[in-house]
């Protein structure tokens, strides 16, 4: 089983070799309009509706040593928050992933945060149904992104709950469509920063937990995982975290989680694709139960980077198909 200082110093050698590289893409790759370019040279027509009027869904899947991780999971979720905001994918899933798995081996990148977004496109909903307007697609591909660093995961993290920002609710914007409209997840996190921590949790406005900028919540109480069922979006890691759970044998419960029980549990953390799973061992100020890294939270973390080579989540990426 992994153990947290392997995984990362692992990681650490893989950077380090990638540091060395001299490879153009080997800080990132775009896909736009069909040709790719080094990230940081890619631009954007300035005309996308995704740009003008923030209309457009993403998704995150990720690399891991080498090997692309629950990659159809995500592209499912992509088609459905498309269906939901009565866009299209622009290109058929199969030619999407071949697409990925080329930008990810012609830049040599070995553990990468790939994010697609679809977008309006250049004519915006005024001019047009839905159906007669052309959709765009944008492709990234660049090294691993962390929500919390791991030098902070070793010891975690501090959170808020946060009391200026609630989340949006699912009736103006539907959370389970992944999307970019981070005006209250902005908010939080300035908050979040005002008061000394680095990760706001938002309410619903009606003192349940939500989720927090770029990540699910999980509360550990009595042995038993807890973490909200709504106005929140479904997350793939959320997903991982059930299935290990339950290999540990742990109970999960997806419902209405109160404020209140983050102030009792046990152990917190948040998940996400760009991190993983994230120890919180501060709230408002206060350590979580003893301020330790909790038993259950290290086994979920062991067993969810042990699950990246699962050929049942994961496949290998041959890099040589680059050269
Ligand atoms: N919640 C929000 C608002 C997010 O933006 C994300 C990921 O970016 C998550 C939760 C976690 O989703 P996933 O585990 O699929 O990366």
């Amino acid at each position: 089983m992994a153990s947290m200082q392997k995984v990362f110093s692992d990681y650490r050698a893989r950077q380090s070799i990638l540091k060395t590289s001299t490879n153009p893409f080997a800080n990132g790759i775009a896909w736009v309009e069909g040709e790719l370019s080094p990230l940081h040279q890619a631009r954007i027509p300035l005309l996308d509706q995704g740009f003008l009027h923030g209309d457009l869904t993403y998704d995150v899947p990720s690399v891991w040593d080498g090997r692309f991780f629950r990659l159809d999971d995500h592209m499912a979720r992509l088609e459905a928050s498309c269906a939901k905001l009565r866009l299209k994918l622009p290109l058929p899933r199969e030619q999407i992933k071949q697409i990925l798995v080329e930008m990810v081996a012609k830049s040599g990148i070995r553990d990468a945060f790939v994010e697609l977004i679809v977008t309006r496109g250049l004519e915006g909903v005024r001019s047009a149904g839905a159906k007669e307007l052309v959709n765009n697609l944008y492709l990234i591909v660049q090294p691993f992104i962390w929500v919390m660093e791991p030098e902070e995961q070793l010891v975690g993290g501090s959170a808020i709950v946060a009391r200026t920002v609630r989340r949006t609710p699912p009736g103006a914007m539907d959370p389970t469509v992944k999307n970019l409209q981070w005006g209250d997840f902005v908010r939080g996190m300035f908050e979040a920063r005002d008061r000394g921590a680095s990760y706001p949790f938002l309410t619903d406005g009606d003192a349940n937990l939500t989720e927090g900028s770029g990540f699910n919540i999980v509360l550990v109480k009595d042995g038993v995982l807890y973490t909200p069922d709504r106005g929140v979006l479904h997350g793939v890691t959320r997903r991982s975290v059930i299935d290990v759970a339950h290999a540990e044998g742990l109970e999960v419960r997806v419902e209405h989680v109160p404020v209140e029980m983050a102030y009792s549990c046990d152990e917190i953390f948040m998940c996400t694709t760009a991190g993983g799973i994230m120890p919180i061992t501060s709230l408002d100020g206060s350590p979580v139960n003893d301020g330790k890294l909790g038993p259950i939270t290290k086994a979920i973390w062991d067993r969810y980077w042990a699950m990246h080579y699962d050929p049942t989540y994961s496949f290998e990426i041959d890099y040589r198909i680059a050269t």
